[in-house]
């Protein structure tokens, strides 16, 4: 191994060195996208994080097998099949496609697995077949099946579960039911492995011993997993918000039904806020992708700023972290030519040193591939790469030679998923000043209510190739030829 590679594990809420227990492969599992509506950057965090760890694991040469499950069967994606009058293989088949393209352009790597929820029925039924035999979930009249959680006393240790209700609420567990597939911590109950088939799902219902019906959101991890990983694996990804009762719920399944171990190591990051704010559709801050490359910011931009701070400190993230985003990425560009120049290296021969073999020596960005290694500390290394070009600057190469340095410094980009001189990536042109000073004082007309001014304006504007997209609380200028 190449060095090692320490990394805060949620269930022992300690720092641990990561390591595959097959002694070849280190096998982990993401929960993925549910294929309702386009991820947004909420979304888009907990993947890119992991993809970080993806790329960092390749490098310490622990050989990943990464899966990431597309979730299309749940409440949602029916709910939405429904609405549009669609199939729900035709309706989940468009949003995956649709993320799998917001994927590439943030520079994700292709998990080495994709499976889908209704592609793996027989594996999900056999693993509530198992845990009714175990005695540990029960039909109900209707012919759902639920697992019981009373019977299962480690249930909720991941969260640490029932130290919290202990303090906070007497109403726990058992004698109630939750069939909802997403639901807060006040309502823990027996939850639904299966769910009986209801007039709203119209044609969407498989065969099980029980009765036509449908899994529940949580199985689908469980028996992917399981499937592709097996009993026991690594690590396991999300998001902090899925740990209860999602990880717990799978955490259930899979250790009730097997008696083995399910996970090493639970691997959570914290949650965004937009521009200081809990992200929601009322307050039209959920950015996706297209709002923000709508905006004229490039998808590279978009993942620098999302995978800047650590991961386990919920990330601001605001359209002013895109601007710094894009400084950042030119002086980056800027830097490492001038040493491409003096190594006589063209951009695409740097392009090529960001491949296997990777470096086991980092030169002057040593301290940058400590920061990754340590707790994928992704703004140490950031800084890092910075220190290191500057060093380079002043002549100090460390003991290896220049194209040594560049290899070290491509090694530690290709952890952060960060690509120089991107194809089709032109930096959109900025708003010139003038321009934006007729768009503050139309906006200023615009509350003052002087329409037929701001009506001007706006015209004006669209003359010299802007339109001006108006928001709550300010607007948008998105250059027309984009
Ligand atoms: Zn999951």
């Amino acid at each position: 191994m190449a060095s090692e590679l320490i990394l805060y594990d949620t269930m022992t809420r300690s720092v641990q060195p990561l390591w595959a227990e097959d002694g070849e492969n280190f096998r982990f599992y993401c929960c993925g996208p549910t294929a309702y509506a386009p991820a947004h950057i909420g979304n888009f965090r907990a993947f890119l994080v992991q993809d970080v760890l993806r790329r960092t694991l390749e490098i310490v040469g622990l050989n990943p097998i990464h899966v990431r499950n597309l979730t299309d069967v749940d409440d949602k994606t029916i709910r939405g099949a429904q609405s549009e009058g669609k199939n729900l293989r035709a309706f989940t088949r468009h949003w995956i496609e649709h993320f799998q393209r917001d994927a590439k352009a943030l520079n994700m790597l292709v998990p080495h697995r994709e499976p889908r929820a209704t592609d793996h029925m027989e594996q999900q039924i056999e693993l509530a077949s198992r845990l009714i035999e175990k005695g540990l979930a029960y039909v109900a009249g209707d012919g759902s099946v639920y697992f019981n959680v009373s019977a299962y006393p480690e249930y909720g240790k991941l969260s640490r579960l029932r130290e919290r209700e202990i303090a906070t609420q007497k109403t726990t567990s058992a004698g109630r039911r939750n069939d909802a597939d997403e639901y807060d911590r006040e309502s823990v109950a027996d939850f639904a492995l299966w769910k009986s088939r209801k007039p709203e799902d119209g044609d969407n219902f498989w065969d099980s011993p029980w009765g036509p019906g449908r899994p529940g959101w949580h199985l689908e991890c469980s028996a992917m997993s399981r499937h592709y990983l097996g009993d026991g694996f690594d690590l396991h990804a999300g998001g902090i918000d899925l740990c209860f009762p999602h990880h717990e719920n799978e955490i259930a399944q899979c250790e009730g039904a097997t008696g083995k171990p399910f996970v090493r190591h639970w691997f959570h990051n914290a949650h965004l806020m937009v521009e200081g704010r809990k992200m929601s559709k009322s307050l039209g801050n959920l950015y996706t992708l297209a709002d923000l490359t709508g905006k004229g910011y490039s998808p590279m931009e978009v993942r620098y700023a999302l995978i800047s701070g650590h991961y386990r400190q919920p990330l601001n993230f605001t359209l002013a972290s895109l601007q710094s985003s894009r400084s950042a990425l030119k002086k980056l560009e800027k830097a490492t030519e001038t040493h491409l120049d003096a190594g006589g290296m063209s951009k695409e021969d740097f392009k090529a040193l960001a491949a296997p073999p990777f470096p086991t020596e980092w030169g002057p960005f040593e301290e940058a591939w400590r920061g990754l290694a340590n707790d994928l500390n992704v703004s140490r290394a950031i800084g890092g790469i910075f220190t290191g070009l500057a060093q380079l600057d002043e002549g100090n190469k460390g003991t290896g030679t220049l194209e040594n340095a560049l290899k070290a410094l491509a090694g530690i980009l290709y952890a952060l998923g960060i690509e120089l001189y991107r194809k089709g990536e032109e930096t959109p042109v900025t708003v010139p000043e003038e321009l934006q000073s007729l768009a503050r004082e139309r906006w200023q007309a615009k509350q003052e209510k002087d329409w037929a001014k701001a009506d001007l304006l706006r015209k004006r504007l669209q003359a010299n190739g802007w339109q001006v997209r108006d928001r709550k609380d300010g607007y948008d200028l998105i250059s027309i030829s984009t």
